[in-house]
């Protein structure tokens, strides 16, 4: 059986930048508060790290490729300034109802993300500020995180999938994997 390990599978906007209506291109992109130092904590806790986000713009023609490349392209020059790198960064390109398998809350990018990456989801967790990340990550079999930035505020008090945990924001997050790993002692 293949090597597997733990992962943090992060949302995107809301959760590790900020929350746009359809960001279109690398210069409105900007970090969340704290979010670099959420993922050194990842890090240094010897997790891994992949981006699954629903881009939807794609095919609504907001964006194309190029201009999503381009914002991925900066975003990973801006982790790296600070030592850190995405295993993978996996995208839904798809319409809401156009029945794609990869639409979260549906499983299929984080199967296939665990399969690629030998992901762990038992051990690992989810992180995103909608109800739909829950639900997805709750799907996974993942400890799930709903994070009071972009969108959680708001979905926090609405009706859907019940996080494990409800958090301000990443770094928070970031503590409470920090004291879940030590009290579980392993990984
Ligand atoms: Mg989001
Ligand atoms: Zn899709």
């Amino acid at each position: 059986m293949a090597l597997t390990r733990a992962f943090v599978l992060l949302d995107r906007d809301g959760t590790l930048i900020e929350e746009r209506d359809y960001l279109r291109g690398p210069d409105g992109l900007r970090l969340l508060p704290n979010a670099l130092a959420a993922l050194r904590r990842f890090r240094a806790l010897g997790l891994g790290l992949v981006l699954v986000t629903n881009q939807s713009g794609l095919a609504r023609g907001y964006f194309d490729q190029q201009a999503l490349d381009a914002i991925h392209e900066r975003l990973r020059a801006w982790l790296a300034r600070d030592g850190l790198h995405l295993d993978g960064i996996y995208v839904c390109p798809h319409l809401p109802d156009a029945g794609c398998a990869c639409r979260k809350p549906r499983p299929g990018l984080g199967l296939r993300a665990a399969t690629e990456l030998g992901i762990d989801l038992s051990r690992s967790f989810v992180i995103g500020d909608k109800r739909s990340d829950i639900a997805w990550g709750l799907h996974l079999g993942a400890m799930t995180f709903l994070v009071r930035t972009g969108h959680g505020a708001e979905e926090e008090g609405a009706p859907g999938a019940r996080a494990h945990h409800v958090v301000d924001d990443l770094l928070h997050a970031s503590e409470f994997v920090q004291r879940h790993i030590h009290q579980r002692g392993r990984m």
